[in-house]
């Protein structure tokens, strides 16, 4: 099976049901339907077929989910981008990645005018309009360059679908990685197609459900766990272009939404917005957390306050991307990512790669259809990454005698002080329980004395005020004396990548300066 062949039968099933909702237009299962074969005959009627890659340069638009799905079904390979990159980050992936055609908006369309030098393996420009106005007037694209709608209602109903088979290449996710450029995770259609049925099946997502789109679908969260999952089982996806508490609320009341899934610098936001209240968020039936850990203070504080019950879970790219899930029908556990979602293993293990006893921490290794078939073009990235058929996550973590597992951090975050470890999400934790505090991340700096330091980073509430000696004697009361940060910088906003998640480079880069 796979998304395109199950987005067919959903349709058949649901034809008159609301597949999204994008700036108040409702569009059905028929009609998304239609749109996917017509654009995907339109592709095959350009050249396109099995083999093919195309970049998917989109915000979140309705372009993004016929433009994945279109694809899909011509057989073809899709390379979602963030559209806010830059020329050289946007050149390096579509050159990297032998994109031959890249699926774009209007609004970004000088962007690629400037760049098409830089581009020479890409044929085609296909530009969505996000504005009726918009009239391809004078392009340097010339004929490079082709109309979104034109290809949508000039293509066929009658497609000659070319068979996808389990192990092809359905999805190329390029991932920041920690070091050098970034890596293409090549998931299959088995991969992508049995995460999103797992995830959809563990959190009883239903043709009943109404989910929130709010993250950028070119990330996997967003992709597998807010469009892929719905979709498949005739659910409605609310297309947000850009996060905004304000919206969030609005739509949520409005629309009676029933799944939020965010990352946890999104639940900050909805929390710390004054004009939030539990009424709006009544229709909500699952609120899920995921991409980076969740500070116990901020679940806590935000369930109380909407009345809601957040779930966290746990994925990256690699694994297309859920592994670990708290379930709906055993307990939560606060703090944990949850047991393996069904078809998935997770095991923590020691540097030989022996599983550790219970309790003990190590790092996460995965096992299961959603794991990737590797790095794009990167042997020796793969084999690093994929040993004896486990995906290494780079992740350390531990597991109680319930099979729930708990992120530790990130392996490389690890900051030694004088020979002890210290993970900075303990001492997050930590400063997160603070109340005079928004935000809080804390990473390593060099130190003359003891190898590496504590350096913690707050964002004050507004109209809050602490001193520093105030926030460390907080820290000394609650942590080994090691852990408690030598230096502590207050900032107005930290920096964060359009995911939400937090960036430690650019912190570090703030310490350089
Ligand atoms: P990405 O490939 O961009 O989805 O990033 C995956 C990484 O996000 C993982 O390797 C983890 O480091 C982090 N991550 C995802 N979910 C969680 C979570 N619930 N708790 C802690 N870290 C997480």
């Amino acid at each position: 099976m796979n998304l395109s062949d199950q987005l067919s039968m959903t349709a058949k099933n649901h034809l008159r049901k609301t597949a999204y909702i994008f700036q108040d237009d409702e569009k059905t299962y028929q009609e998304l339907e239609g749109a996917v074969t017509k654009f995907a005959s339109s592709l095959q009627n350009l050249g396109y077929g099995k083999g093919d890659h195309i970049g998917l340069v989109v915000g979140n638009t309705p372009h993004f989910v016929i433009g994945l799905y279109g694809a899909l079904r011509a057989g073809v390979t899709v390379i979602p981008i963030n559209p806010i990159y830059t020329a050289d980050e946007i050149s390096y992936i579509v050159n990297n990645g032998d994109v031959k055609g890249i699926i774009t908006l209007d609004v970004l369309l000088e962007k690629f005018e400037k760049m098409d030098k830089m581009l020479p393996k890409v044929e085609h420009y296909i530009t969505g309009e996000t504005s009726p106005d918009f009239a391809v007037k004078n392009s340097p694209l010339g004929a490079k360059l082709k109309p979104f709608t034109q290809l949508v209602l000039e293509g066929s109903l009658e497609l000659d679908r070319p068979v996808l088979n389990d192990d092809d290449a359905a999805v190329i996710l390029y991932t920041s990685g920690t070091t050098g450029k970034p890596k293409g995770a090549i998931l299959t259609h088995k991969n992508l197609y049995s995460n999103a049925k797992d995830v959809a099946d563990y959190l009883h997502i239903s043709t009943e459900d109404k989910v929130l789109a709010a993250l950028p679908m070119f990330h996997v969260f967003c992709l597998t766990v807010a469009l892929n999952a719905p979709l498949m089982n005739g659910g409605t996806v609310l297309i947000m272009p850009k996060f905004s508490p304000d919206t969030v609320f609005k739509v949520m009341k409005q629309y009676e939404l029933t799944v939020f899934a965010g990352v946890p610098t999104m639940y900050n936001y909805l929390l710390q917005y004054p004009n939030g209240n539990a009424a709006d968020l009544e229709s909500i039936r699952l609120c899920i957390s995921g991409g980076a850990a969740m500070p116990e203070a901020l679940l806590k504080n935000f369930e109380k306050k909407f009345n809601v019950v957040i779930s966290e879970g746990y994925g990256l790219s690699e694994a297309s991307p859920v592994t670990c899930f708290n379930p709906l029908d055993r307990p939560r556990k606060v703090g944990s990512i949850g047991p393996s979602i069904v078809n998935v293993e997770n095991k923590v293990v020691d540097e030989l790669g022996e599983e550790v006893p219970i309790g003990e921490v190590g790092e996460l290794v995965v096992r299961g259809p959603n794991v990737m078939k590797g790095y794009y073009k990167l042997p020796e990235e793969s084999a690093a990454a994929l040993k004896d058929g486990w995906l290494y996550t780079g992740d350390m973590a531990k597991m109680d005698e319930d099979g729930y597992f708990y992120i530790v951090d990130r392996k490389k975050d690890l900051i030694l002080v004088g020979g002890y470890n210290v993970y900075p999400r303990e001492v997050e934790e930590v400063l997160y329980s603070n109340p005079k505090l928004a935000e809080v991340a804390v990473i390593g700096t060099p130190d003359p004395n003891t190898g590496e330091a504590v350096q913690a980073f707050v964002v004050l509430k507004e109209n809050e005020q602490a001193t520093q000696e105030e926030l460390l004697a907080f820290c000394s009361e609650r942590l080994a004396k090691y852990k408690v940060p030598k230096k502590m910088e207050f900032l107005e906003e930290l920096p964060k990548n359009t995911t939400g998640k937090i960036l430690r480079r650019s912190l570090k880069e703030i310490i350089k300066k």
